[in-house]
């Protein structure tokens, strides 16, 4: 049951082959959510090169701490010396600084990352290969009370299990110990509410047996009938999307007391299904399939139950009360736990279920949540999976504190730092596409936050949105097709950002649309058109952007993209130039109405930004309003600047940036050129 195509076959076995071998393997295993998730999971090779004097070495090749198995590189694979590394075996203990100071001494490459934190149990195993996942099906057979049987009459007697132990010298030590004792051929190891360990003399020997091993457990729990779960009926599906509107900004209020935090949302089949077990109040004390997840989803989740008829209020302090007593829960387990040397992780629930409505995850960023979600939604499967074959068998409070507190686990966070200006943040965009609007999008993203982009040109949005989810990650932008100036879609927009993110923090109201004409020549559509873009289109978002930061209570930046225009008018401009002093004055009004709520509203006039906003005909028209020629254009607005430079559409993004940070965080009600200086366009 190869998985490879037929190059496999004639493959030759040089050293290097066989590394680009683990290194396909490696991400076939990491690619696979059934196997492992993000960060989850290791392998290694052994070969013959030489230690960093240059001496002819036996090499072990183990991927790297904080890596990425599925898109993990030949570089990503550490050299350790074999010879070094099996002497260990002999020692009685070694704790884990120890082992980290030892590893240091004898890498082929002393200055490169840190291999695996499951470097020893890979150097011990006398095997060429050596893969390990966590793969669902083994978790479900290893995480029931007799799982040491379950997984015999499963896999077969040619498989080891090894008791609980958390990764470091003393697993490493067991397994290998535990392989010494047995003669027959084995075809791999099970840790139990870990994972699965196999091996061969290469990769691909080791993935076969991975592979075979796995299905066989898939098998034998199918085979198995499923118990009868008593549920709760669903509630009809507008009466759950009002509710997922109501309670996430609530809820990322109160999660976001110490960092901002997004949260991600699922309401699929198995998720809701899970979430309406009569039950639920037990299953979630289970607590994880697999220590590894501590760190992303903690012990267990919150729990908050809702019905439809809560008003505002009582809803807000449901999820108060709730988040309180999770807090508190989390800090008297930290207390009864910790010595003094330890600081408490933050005490907030990550995941919180909300029976028949589904399952939030917080996380700083929207790939940190996604994952944490990710997890849970496995978790939540492997549950399901464990009553087929039994009762299900919890880690103990002081396994998962151990878990949960140990160094060598929470350094792993340090690898993946969070940083940003505006980190945490949820940012709207409107005419995002293109022109000014997808330089603001990409500075803000760049910056940390998570960005929705709005524009009703549906080709060029998702061009856009595809180039930028490149650039900062998939998860931290959202592309909407909408019209500003539709009532519906500005709505279901904002419906989106708050499914997708949680909230929304930040509002650039950009979207424009210029329209040209003496007064005495324009028509009532061309009147319309310019007014439904230009100022309904801006109090459309700047409404529906307040309602949320309202209900939020995190405060909230919105900025809005005018003209110099507002203040100098154009000639044969006057459908643009009247629309943009009204929405001068709307920014304004905005501004007052919500200065006590922590929003802050500026503006931003920017002038002969070139951008494709000016197509042919605005050029012509300009030329023809100044009475020059077309190609003198740029030059014309360049010159008739105090600073006489270009104005750029990213000139706009960075102060767009500005007025968003806490660099402004006193200012409200500016108005800001961004012009490169023109003298009848100061503010006033
Ligand atoms: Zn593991």
């Amino acid at each position: 049951m190869s998985v490879y195509g037929d190059e496999w076959e004639d493959a030759d076995v040089s050293p290097n082959s066989l590394l680009e071998e683990l290194v396909s393997v490696s991400r076939q295993i990491g690619t696979n959510p059934r196997l492992v998730l993000f960060g989850g999971g290791n392998s290694s090779i052994k070969l013959d090169g030489s230690d960093f004097k240059g001496d002819p070495a036996r090499v072990l090749w183990i991927k790297s701490s904080g890596s990425d198995l599925g898109s993990v590189t030949a570089d990503d694979f550490v050299g350790v010396v074999m010879d070094d590394l099996q002497r260990l075996i002999e020692r009685e203990a070694m704790d884990d600084d120890e082992i980290v100071n030892f590893i240091t001494h004898v890498m082929v490459n002393p200055n490169g990352p840190l291999p695996s934190i499951e470097t020893l149990l890979h150097a011990f195993l006398p095997f060429g290969s050596v893969l390990h996942s966590h793969a669902d099906a083994i978790l479900t057979l290893s995480n029931v009370t007799d799982s040491h049987q379950v997984i015999q009459e499963a896999l077969g007697d040619d498989v080891v299990v090894v008791p609980y132990i958390r990764p470091g010298f003393q697993l490493a030590k067991t397994a290998a110990l535990a392989l010494r004792l047995r003669t027959s051929d084995i075809r791999g190891m099970v840790l139990l509410h870990h994972g699965l360990l196999t091996w061969g003399d290469t990769p691909k020997e080791a993935y076969a047996l991975h592979e075979e091993l796995i299905a066989q457990a898939e098998q034998y729990i199918s085979n198995l009938p499923a118990p009868v779960i008593v549920r709760s009926p669903f509630l009809p599906s507008d009466r759950r999307k009002e509710l997922v509107q109501r309670i996430a900004p609530l809820l990322r209020k109160y999660l976001s007391a110490d960092r901002r935090v997004l949260l991600s949302f699922s309401d699929n089949e198995e998720l809701l299904s899970y979430s309406l077990r009569k039950d639920l109040g037990t299953v979630i004390e289970r607590g994880v399939v697999t220590p590894d997840h501590l760190l992303f989803i903690k012990n267990t989740p919150m729990v908050l139950p809702v019905s439809f008829d809560l008003s505002n209020s009582d809803l807000l302090g449901l999820i108060e009360s709730k988040v309180e007593s999770y807090r508190q829960r989390y800090t008297n387990y930290f207390l009864r736990h910790s010595d003094r040397s330890l600081d408490m992780r933050s005490p907030d629930p990550v995941i919180t279920v909300v029976p028949g409505v589904g399952v939030w995850a917080a996380g700083q960023d929207a790939s940190s949540s996604r994952i944490a979600l990710e997890m849970y939604a496995h978790t939540c499967s492997i549950y399901e999976m464990t009553e087929r074959l039994g009762s299900y068998s919890s880690l103990s409070e002081d396994e998962v504190f151990d878990a949960e507190y140990w160094p060598m686990e929470l350094r792993k966070l340090t690898l993946r730092p969070v940083s940003g200006e505006i980190q945490g943040q949820v940012a709207v965009v409107t005419g995002a596409a293109g022109g000014i609007g997808a330089a603001i999008a990409r500075r803000l993203a760049r910056a940390g936050a998570a960005v929705v982009l709005m524009d009703r040109d549906q080709k060029q949005l998702e061009s856009t949105a595809h180039l930028l989810g490149k650039e900062v990650g998939d998860s931290n932008v959202l592309s909407v097709v909408a019209d500003v100036s539709n009532e519906t879609d500005v709505i279901e927009a904002f419906e989106a950002a708050v499914r997708t993110y949680g909230g929304v923090d930040i509002l650039v109201s950009n979207a424009g649309s210029a329209v040209t004409g003496k007064l005495t020549d324009l028509s009532m559509e061309a009147w319309t058109a310019s007014m439904q873009v230009n100022i309904t289109g801006h109090f459309l978002v700047t409404r529906e952007a307040l309602r949320v930061m309202t209900r939020q209570g995190l405060g909230g930046s919105i900025v809005f993209i005018v003209s110099k225009n507002a203040f100098v008018p154009g000639k044969e401009f006057g459908a643009y130039s009247i629309a943009k002093a009204a929405e001068l004055q709307l920014g304004r009004i905005a501004a007052i109405e919500h200065g006590s709520d922590g929003i802050r509203v500026n503006m931003i006039n920017p002038d002969a930004i070139w951008t494709n906003l000016w197509d042919e005909r605005i050029r012509a028209d300009r030329a023809k309003a100044y009475q020059i020629d077309e190609s003198e254009l740029e030059d014309f607005y360049r010159r008739r600047s105090l600073l006489q430079r270009v104005v750029t559409v990213d000139d706009v993004a960075e102060m767009v940036l500005f007025l968003v940070s806490e660099r402004s965080s006193k200012t409200t009600g500016a108005v800001i050129p961004v012009d490169a200086g023109i003298r009848e366009g100061f503010p006033r």
